[in-house]
Order: structure tokens, then sequence, then C-alpha cells
């Protein structure tokens, strides 16, 4: 007897036995299936089956239901998520919850369960609705059928005033009956309601714009892609038209009876970002972000893999949506961080769009002014064909270059320089807007006592507390304590203390006093909290003519801001001198980024950029020769230091409220990992232990482990020989560990 091969929800890294459920037919692969699991009921995920198992089959338990009736993944999409189990060394159950909409997760049908509807039978339909004159209100509920004849839903009825009972008397009468629309009775001699809209035969619901010349090759090019595997980088500075070099693309696969699947950052799925593709065509565009109900996004993942959306437009983990007619892939803003996924499953879903295009034989394009070095050094290397697109189609103008203001030896004000401040005043004055960056959100990071010298720290975390005004306190950004506001230095009683640098409410508060009549629009995400109001916000930018736009790096992404003129950074230093590797590469791609935000309409822009380190050559670099540019020249460091992109590396991050426990259990997990290097060597190095960055985080302590490679495989196959110990070792119980590959962070 077959048994069936499940993955489930656990974290143990192993898929799971049972028998087939009693008195039911064998499933295929790729349904859902529910398990007694201890004491509990799990759904789980048939991946197929075997003959032998580990376990003896007189321990087996039998599966209870099978929740699908036709498979959710077919074969080559569960592939796919196998592979991605694999490459990150992840539960396949894990990869399947990520995979699934929160509610088939849970159990739920695919399909909702339909509302019964009530019609008239053919005696109900002969009945002259005076012979109910003695029950008025069946009477009306009679005649309120005899005028909805398309058999209305219960709630529609009940919604009209009318009550169960009542339906009830009128069935027992035999002059009307229910029935509800299921799947499988779709079509049988009753109203069908539910069937698809018939496909427009015209792609276009809009004229499209006419390319620029330059956006028109890189067209040609990525339809002459079309039908095979090919990733294309398509590098324009902000404002140079991809959204258009897509749409056209997209229009083309659509013509072929294909679906494109767009990948855009968490903040970048606006309804005006939506609005643009359903606006062009004439196709259904499901989304999927995380703004979703529950039921939102299993309707939208459910005509994705039934082949009803043609395009899908979704974040990160859109990226795991099956769907059958598969054409294009595209991700705009490739480089933005939102990709890559912090917990779990650690993925990159750039990575895995590169990774599913060659496996359904279609072209990928990753979009970005600022790509990441990762996608550069492919395009570099010609994996990748690269396209420019380096102007705006509309700008009679040069793009901007940026300047570097030094402002070493100047007093701030609230962090503006006064040549800063008269700038933007100069601006405001012309009737334009102005946008500040300040990547610091707060009033104060530092809060300190001027007669001690004490400074407030979090008490969970090796980090400073945060001043903020509104509402009043100090809070820890790391692990979110919050606590008010001592009236006295807690060292020596003193009660003067002083906020040091600023965050924006403090930017605010200088600009309100320096331009009481101007508008001042914030955006933070302690002013955006809620569902609408970073759109509220966008919206009042708008109306801000004069105004300011003042923000943390929320404001550098995706929103176009026609009259802004001036774009500035209060202070880019912060990653130049980071132990972060890519701290320059993120900083580089913020202030390209803010830098893109000026001079978008007809009137030219100007950008600057405060520093300490006016010197320092990769800003300049950057500013005179351009992203690319330094990128290069990252690249060329990345590549002597032997680092990645070219070579691989995974981190192991383990924390536990002691830091004994952690200590021994790292000392542990290094040992034998040496012990394996010795035994078996392996082109791979150990890079620590070594404390985390933030060594002490909400009341724990982290360490790290770093494994270097030249090679993906030795790396992989290292990994593999170590997992097995971790699943054994005592100590490992005692602490949480996580393993992060291709780390964004380190
Ligand atoms: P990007 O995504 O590269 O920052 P967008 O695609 O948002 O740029 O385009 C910027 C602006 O230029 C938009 O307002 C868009 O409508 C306009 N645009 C793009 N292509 C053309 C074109 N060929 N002709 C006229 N306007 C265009
Ligand atoms: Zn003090
Ligand atoms: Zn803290």
């Amino acid at each position: 007897m077959p048994l069936l091969r499940l993955a489930l929800p656990t974290p143990l890294p192993r898929l799971f036995d049972y028998l087939p459920a009693k008195g039911q037919h064998l499933p295929q692969p790729g349904v859902r299936v529910q398990v007694p699991f201890g004491n509990r009921q799990l759904v789980g995920l048939l991946v197929g089956f075997t003959e032998d198992s580990s376990v003896p089959v007189s321990k087996l338990k039998a599966a209870r239901d099978y929740l699908d009736q036709e498979p959710l993944f077919d074969a080559e999409h569960l592939d796919f998520l196998i592979w991605v189990a694999n490459y990150y060394h992840q539960p396949l159950g894990e990869v399947v919850q990520i995979a699934l909409p929160a509610l088939l997760r849970q159990g739920q049908a695919l399909h909702p369960p339909q509302q019964p509807r009530w019609q008239l039978t053919v005696q109900g339909q002969g009945l002259d609705t005076r012979e109910l004159a003695k029950a008025p209100r069946q009477k009306a509920l009679l005649e309120y059928l005899k005028r909805h004849s398309g058999a209305p839903q219960q709630k529609d009825i009940l919604g009209a005033g009318f009550n169960l009972p009542q339906l009830k008397a009128l069935e027992e009468k035999g002059l009307i009956e229910s029935f509800t629309l299921g799947r499988s009775n779709q079509g049988v001699g009753l109203p069908l309601l539910d069937v698809a809209a018939p496909r427009p035969r015209e792609v276009l619901a809009e004229v499209p714009l006419k390319l620029t010349s330059e956006q028109d090759e890189v067209v040609q090019k990525l339809i002459a892609s079309l039908g095979r595997f090919q990733p294309h980088l398509l590098l324009g500075v902000t404002g140079s038209g991809k959204t258009e070099v897509y749409l056209q693309l997209i229009q083309q696969v659509l013509e072929r009876g294909q679906q494109v699947l767009v990948l855009i950052p968490e903040i970048g799925l606006t309804p005006q970002t939506l609005g643009r593709f359903q606006k062009r065509f004439n196709r259904r565009v499901a989304a999927l972000h995380s703004g979703m109900t529950d039921r939102e996004r299993l309707n939208a993942w459910r005509s994705a893999m039934e082949g009803k959306a043609d395009i899908v437009l979704g974040t990160r983990s859109a990226i795991f949506t099956p769907l059958p007619r598969l054409g294009l892939l595209v991700i705009d803003e490739e480089h933005d961080a939102s990709f890559k996924q912090q917990d779990s499953v650690r993925y990159q879903a750039r990575d895995l769009a590169v990774l599913r295009a060659k496996r359904a034989g279609v072209p990928v394009v990753l979009g970005s002014a600022t790509p990441s070095l990762e996608s550069l050094a492919h395009a570099f290397s010609g994996d990748y064909q690269l396209h420019h697109l380096r102007q705006r189609p509309e700008a009679h103008i040069e793009l901007p270059q940026p300047k570097l203001l030094d402002i070493r030896s100047r007093k701030l004000e609230g962090g503006f320089s006064q040549p800063l401040l008269k700038l933007i005043e100069k601006h405001l004055k012309a009737g334009n807007q102005v946008l500040v960056l300040l990547n610091r959100r707060g009033f104060a990071p530092v809060l300190m006592c001027t007669e001690c010298g004490w400074i407030a720290g979090c008490l969970n975390c090796d980090a400073r507390m945060t001043w903020h005004r509104e509402p009043a306190k100090l809070h820890c950004h790391h692990c979110d304590t919050q606590q008010p506001l001592p009236s006295a230095c807690p060292q020596c009683g003193h009660t003067e203390l002083l906020p040091l640098g600023s965050g924006t409410e403090r930017a605010e508060e200088t600009l309100q006093e320096r331009f009481p009549e101007i508008p001042i629009i914030r955006i933070d995400r302690d002013t955006t909290k809620g569902r609408s109001a970073l759109q509220s916000k966008l919206d009042q930018i708008a109306h801000a003519k004069p105004g300011i736009l003042l923000g943390t790096q929320m404001l550098a992404k995706g929103h176009h801001f026609p009259d802004v003129t001036l774009a500035t950074v209060l202070d880019a230093d912060h990653g130049l001198y980071s132990s972060d590797p890519r701290a320059m590469e993120r900083t580089a791609q913020l202030l390209i980024q803010v830098a893109g935000r000026a001079g978008r309409a007809e009137k030219p822009g100007e950008v600057v950029i405060q520093t300490h380190h006016s010197d320092d050559p990769r800003l300049e670099k950057l500013c005179v020769d351009g992203y690319e540019a330094l990128a290069k020249e990252l690249l060329d460091e990345r590549r002597k230091t032997n680092w990645p992109p070219y070579a691989y590396l995974a981190i192991w991050r383990v924390e536990a409220p002691q830091k004994e426990v952690v200590e021994a259990f790292m000392q542990a997990l290094n040992e034998q990992a040496k012990y394996y290097l010795a035994e078996q060597p392996e082109a791979v190095s150990l890079l620590g232990p070594v404390p985390a960055p933030m060594e002490r985080r909400q009341g724990r302590y982290h360490m790290q482990l770093l494994l270097h490679a030249d090679k993906r495989a030795p790396l992989h196959r290292f990994i593999q020989r170590l997992l097995p110990w971790l699943e054994t070792t005592p100590l490992a119980r005692k602490v949480r560990w996580s393993l992060d590959i291709d780390p964004d962070d380190l």
C-alpha cells in the first residue's frame, strides 16, 4: 500500500509519512492533507508516495482528510519549492507555509463556500400571490423573488428585510427552493452567475506612450528574448520611463496569451502603481501584498493559479505564486532590501525570480536606477543583458549632479547648516517644493546629562534610547521598549538633559521655526501608522506649493514628486565608515534615489548632500561619475577582498538570554565545524564566532559564525554535514539559532 509523504508546518527538517485516509481515493501530489500530529491537527501538503517508511507501518497514523480535489501546485512548482527548501536548508513544510495564502494554511477551502440561493419552483411561478393574502410577509417575499428572477443569494434576501422562517414557510408550501452553486454542479441547468467574463480580444485598454528612441531600442531587445530564458538588467535613471518599458513588453506577453509576474518593493505597491497596470490593459490584474485581508489575498492567489489573472503584481512572497502560463517576470527596484526575507526562510526573491525564469524558460527583467552589486556583476560578466536608459523622456534639462556640502566646521541647527537653510529658502521663494531626507526618526538619537555625561540607554539592548517628542518618551528602536522621559539624570540628579543630534521631529521643528508659513509634510514610520496614512500624506504633497517634504528613506522610494526642485540629504555619513561591507552600496543607492526625486517635471533640480567627509573619494566618484562608476569600483574592491558576489557566504546566528549558553553553543559549533573540515577538507573558511554587531538585543545575547567559500557547492555540502549534528546536540535546544544563506546583513 502506498504511504503518503507530507510536508508539515513544523520546524523539523524532514517529511512525514501517513497512511492514506480511510475510504477515499488516493489524491494527487500537491493537494493539502489534514493529519493528526501529536495532539494537534495539522494541514500538510502531499509531496509524493512511498512504499517503505523508516517508521513501522503499525505505528503510522492515517490522514484524516484531503482538503483539495485538484493539486494546488503542479509537479514543476512542487519541484521549485523543494529546490528552495534545499538551497536555504529549511524544512519543505516551512517553504510551503510561505507559498500558501493564510486561509489555505489554516485548512479553508480554495473556493469560498457558496451562499444558498433561492428561486421559485414551477408551482411558485404559477401562483397568484393574492392567495397568500393572510401571510403578508410571505406574499411580499414571493413578489420579491418574482421581481428578482436571477435566484438571489440568501444574504441579499435577508438584507432586504425578510427572515429565515419566512423562507422556510414558503419552502414547505413547495413554492420556493434553495440551491448552492458548487464547483461540481456548476452549469447543470442552473443559472451560471460565476463564470469569468469573456476575454476581450484587444489587450490594450489605453493607447501606450510613444517610446523615446532609447526606450524603443530596449523594448525591442527585450521582446526579442521572449520565449526563452534570459535575464536582463535595466539600468535606468529615475524618471527614465522604466515602467513604460515594462508595460510595452508586458503587452507582447499578454498577446501571446501568457501571464506576467511583477514584483515590487513593500512600499511601492500603491493604488497608483496598480492603477497604471489596470488602466493600460483589458486584462485581470491581481495584487498580492500585506495590506490585504486574508480573503482578498486568497482570491487574488486563486485567480493567478487558475490562470484567470493575467498580471500578478506583488511584493516579495508573490514569487511563490503558481502561474500556469508564466511568460515573463519583472522585478522593479531590484536593489530594494525588502526582497530579502529576514526571518523563517531567509530567501532573496530577486534570486528566486531568476531561478523561476530559468525553470520556465522565460525572460526576467530586473530594473533599477541603482542596481545591486550582485546584479551588476552578472551584467558586467555577460550573464545578464545590460540595458541603459540615460535620459528622462520629458526633461529638457540635464539630470542634476549631486553636490557635497561640507559641514565639518559648521554649526548645525536641528541638523541643518546655514548655507543649506538659505538654499531651501531660495527654492521655497520660487514657489517650489524641497525634499529633505533624514534617515532617523524621533527628536534626537541621544539624550545626555550635561553634568555627569550619563546617556539614556536601553536596558535590553546595547543601544541608546531615542528621544521622541510626540508623544514624549524614550524609545528603543531595536526592542521597542518605551519609557517616560526622566525629569532628572538618574545618575546624578542634575535636571538639565541635553538632546544630541537630530531626528525627523527635530528637523521638522527647526524648519517650522524658520519657515512658519510653509506647510511641512513629514513622512516616517511615526506619521504613517494605519492603512491609508501614507497615501493621505502623499496626497497632501500635491497641494503643498511651496512646501517641504521631510522624511526617512520612505520618501526616497518610488514616489514621484514633480514639484520638488531641491532634494537634500542631511547626513550622508552614516554608512561611510561602517563595519558592514554593504554600507557604502546602500548609502550610494539611497543618495541617488533621493537625488532622483528632484527636477522631475519642467523645473531644473538641485541635489545637495551634507557630509563631514566631502573628501571621501567614493562620495566624490558617486557625485561626479555616477552610480555605475562607483559600483564598478566597489565591485573591484569586492573582487580583491574575495567577497560576494565573488564569493559565497552563510551566517549562523545564535541567541539566548544567557551569554554563557550562547558562548558554549558557539564554541561547540565551531569545534564541530573545524573537526569536519579536518576530517574532510572543503574550500570553506570559518570567520568567527564573534559577538553580533549588537551583542545584547531584546534582552538576549547574540553571536554569529560566518562561513565563507569561493564556490557555492562546497559551502552547501558543508552546511549539509553540520545540520545533522545540530539536530542532535542537546546544547542546540537551549539556544535559538538560524541559518542565513547569502545574508544581506552581517
Ligand atoms: P521610472 O520608473 O524609470 O522612474 P517612470 O516609468 O515612472 O520612470 O516614468 C517617469 C515619467 O515619464 C512618467 O510620468 C511617465 O509617464 C513618463 N514617460 C515615460 N515614458 C514616456 C514617453 N515615452 N513619453 C512621454 N512620457 C513618458
Ligand atoms: Zn548626570
Ligand atoms: Zn532595546
